[in-house]
């Protein structure tokens, strides 16, 4: 598949965390960026919340980050986050799965997950609350929106979003925190802009309609190459991995399918 921003995909250095006292430094320094991106907005920054994305990474430097203070992290991978919460169990983190669900993992999802941030067809509902049901728990869920128009992105149309959450309330395991969005994949700041703004547009619009049905009305939107924009522009939750673990060599290809491999020719599998 092709995309019009194989020529201005952001580039970014992240050095490698190895060490406690790389994860403090990483980790004080993306919350020093977001104290001041609130401070901008006029905002309080804390009202963001920092969602630690560890994904590719392995458990012996996850316990690391878990020492440098984080009590939360984000994965995309459902089998990845299975396993890394039951090795990693001692430690006491709430688990945040963050990417797209295929229903036959929704039960792995309902035993281990605290939170769910991609949520985007009844079919993926149904599931997980069957299964929550099933195990006595429930489940914080963000529904993700296609705010790029990428065909290729998972989330719902905007102008979907309203019907869906007024399905979602028969499902009563799920507890809907916001709305959730990754933004088009390129250094021009302008259309990344437009999609977090296009976020908390959609999000005013259906608070107005029916406060009931959002929630917190949360906006879970920022990575580590956009966050300071998404908090200028509402985001109540950011998920930074590589700002905080460091550079990732795996291609966002493999966890976003459809998105072209990084200019350095590394492949997806
Ligand atoms: C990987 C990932 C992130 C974090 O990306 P970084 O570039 O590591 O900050 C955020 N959200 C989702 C859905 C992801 O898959």
């Amino acid at each position: 598949m092709t995309s019009q921003t194989d020529d201005q995909l952001p580039i970014h250095d992240f050095p490698i965390a190895s060490g406690v006292a790389d994860f403090v430094r990483n980790i004080a320094a993306v919350r020093t960026r977001i104290a001041a991106a609130a401070e901008r907005a006029g905002r309080d920054a804390r009202e963001v919340r920092l969602l630690p994305v560890s994904k590719t990474v392995p458990e012996e430097r996850i316990r690391l980050a878990v020492q440098a203070g984080c009590r939360e992290l984000g994965e995309n991978k459902v089998q990845e986050a299975a396993r890394k919460s039951a090795a990693l169990a001692d430690l006491g983190v709430r688990w945040s799965v963050i990417g797209h669900l295929q229903t036959n993992k929704a039960r792995e999802v309902a035993a281990f997950a605290s939170e769910f941030q991609a949520l985007d067809s009844h079919r993926a509902a149904a599931a997980l609350d069957r299964r929550l049901q099933a195990a006595g728990r429930s489940l914080d869920v963000f529904v993700q929106v296609n705010t790029s128009a990428e065909p290729q992105k998972y989330g719902l149309q905007p102008d979907e979003v309203g019907a869906f959450l007024r399905e979602l309330p028969q499902y009563s395991s799920l507890r809907v925190r916001g709305l959730m969005t990754l933004a088009i994949f390129t250094s021009d700041e302008v259309r990344v802009r437009e999609c977090f703004v296009r976020l908390r547009t959609l999000r005013d619009r259906l608070r107005a309609e029916n406060p009931e049905l959002i929630g917190d009305g949360g906006l879970s939107m920022g990575m580590s190459g956009d966050y300071e924009l998404a908090i200028e522009e509402g985001a109540t939750c950011v998920r930074v991995g590589q700002a905080i673990f460091g550079a990732r060599h795996v291609p966002d290809s493999h966890y976003w399918p459809g998105l072209t491999d990084f200019a350095d020719g590394t492949a997806a599998d």
